[in-house]
């Protein structure tokens, strides 16, 4: 993509109200727009990071056998009474809106309800189990504070996947399963190493859950991390009973600001019996099925990026999802040294390198190297009329310090 091309221009400040390290170097950087407190608009950059991630889960999610579908937005009233989870005195974060006739709906704010509902449909025997269903999908939560940036929005990018299991055994083989998904893909997006998988609150559905919590200061929650193991406890259930049964020790906890980037949770019957979701098992008796749920915020997975990755300077992408691996920035005013920047350029681009081209004219170059620096593309290559006399580039990596001069044959191999 060439910079020359592109609408977005870096920005010096970001919104006077925006408090959060996150959205104000993705709204600086030309990532985001902030439409409102908690709902931002992904520009260009910004939906190729979201993509990148999005094809990780993915990747991960069909390797323990997913399969993608895609629910609605609008939903049906009588479908959330069925749970009791229409009431707004129950759940208190509901967008709802209505039809022109009356009728009232509202805009999903998770998915079991949409998911044993339509699976209720094709689940009859033992032999349509275990199936795991996933989607990606705008969610849309009435949240109280919106202080977080993309870590806490209105609306939000999702991944959930529900799992329709025979029984308790067989749904426990998947949660095993689900768990090293999950660390990979922390792993893959570049925060694995603190990332912690915790033990918290199961809600009304099961003792525990396990949120995947990624340590930083811009985190909503405390948790007590076994360095050693690497698990962890949420402050909301750490009791001295808790943490023996998880045989962990208490003296050697460390206590740490962390954000939920992910969890999985044991739903057991809760929705299975109000949604009549049953089957007939190899004895011909009829059983309800059993469920779990695997979530993960997208946009706050992002946005945890960047706050545990971003210098002084700016945004440090990992190369598994930074928006192009090469910032190919042009020092060149010639128009000889512009046509030679020019064939450098597309001869990357016909290599299928993601490349972003700082092609601009008239910009100076401390000017063009700060703003690559905000955006933060791994590895900087800069073609300048100095080095082009000797057929060569100077190259430097995000996270490092040194620039080295390479020959342009040896970039092109
Ligand atoms: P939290 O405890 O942070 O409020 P939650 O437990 O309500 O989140 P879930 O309903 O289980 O979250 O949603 C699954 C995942 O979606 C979370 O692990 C988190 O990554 C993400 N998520 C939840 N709420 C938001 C939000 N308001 N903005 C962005 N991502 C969110
Ligand atoms: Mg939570």
């Amino acid at each position: 993509m060439k910079q020359s091309q592109l609408f977005t221009k870096t920005r010096k400040e970001a919104p006077a109200d925006e408090v959060s390290k996150n959205a104000q170097l993705l709204i600086r950087a030309g990532f985001l727009h902030k439409e409102m407190a908690g709902v931002y608009s992904y520009l260009p950059f910004g939906l190729r990071v979201m993509k990148k991630i999005e094809e990780i889960i993915r990747e991960e999610m069909n390797s323990i056998g997913g399969v993608e579908m895609k629910t609605s937005v609008l939903q049906n009233k009588e479908i959330w009474e069925k749970s009791n989870r229409w009431d707004d005195t129950i759940v208190d974060n509901w967008f709802k809106t209505s039809l022109k006739n009356g009728t009232e709906i509202g805009l999903s704010f998770t998915n079991e309800e949409a998911y044993s509902n339509i699976l209720k449909q094709y689940i009859h025997s033992y032999k349509d189990l275990p199936v795991y269903p996933y989607d990606f999908k705008d969610i849309f939560r009435n949240e109280t504070r919106s202080k977080s940036g993309i870590m806490r929005g209105r609306e939000f990018f999702w991944k959930a996947l529900y799992s329709f299991s025979k029984d308790e055994a067989q749904h426990n083989d998947f949660y095993e399963k689900s768990k090293v998904a999950y660390k990979n893909i922390f792993e893959r997006v570049g925060i694995g190493s603190l990332t912690h998988i915790t033990f918290a609150s199961g809600g009304t559905f099961s003792r525990f859950s396990h949120e995947f919590q990624a340590i930083t200061e811009a985190g909503e929650d405390i948790i007590y991390v076994d360095e050693k193991s690497g698990m962890a406890v949420n402050k909301e259930v750490y009791t001295d009973e808790v943490l023996s049964e998880l045989g962990l020790d208490k003296e050697k906890l460390v206590e740490k600001k962390a954000i939920e980037v992910g969890n999985i949770f044991t739903l057991g019957t809760k929705f299975s019996e109000p949604f009549d979701l049953s089957y007939t098992d190899e004895d011909g008796k009829n059983k309800h099925v059993f469920m779990g749920s695997y979530g993960i915020g997208l946009g706050r997975l992002m946005g945890s990026i960047v706050e545990i990755l971003s210098d002084d300077k700016g945004i440090v992408w990992p190369e598994t999802v930074a928006p192009f691996q090469i910032h190919l920035v042009s020092l060149c005013t010639e128009e000889s040294d512009v046509k030679k920047a020019d064939e450098i350029y597309e001869s990357l681009q016909k290599q299928n390198k993601e490349v972003l081209y700082d092609d601009r004219q008239g910009v100076r170059a401390g000017e063009k190297f700060a703003d690559s620096d905000l955006i933060g593309i791994p590895l900087r290559v800069i073609i300048s009329p100095k080095t082009l006399v000797s057929d060569s580039v100077e190259v430097k990596k995000r996270n490092e310090k040194e620039a080295k001069i390479i020959s342009i044959s040896e970039l092109l191999k």
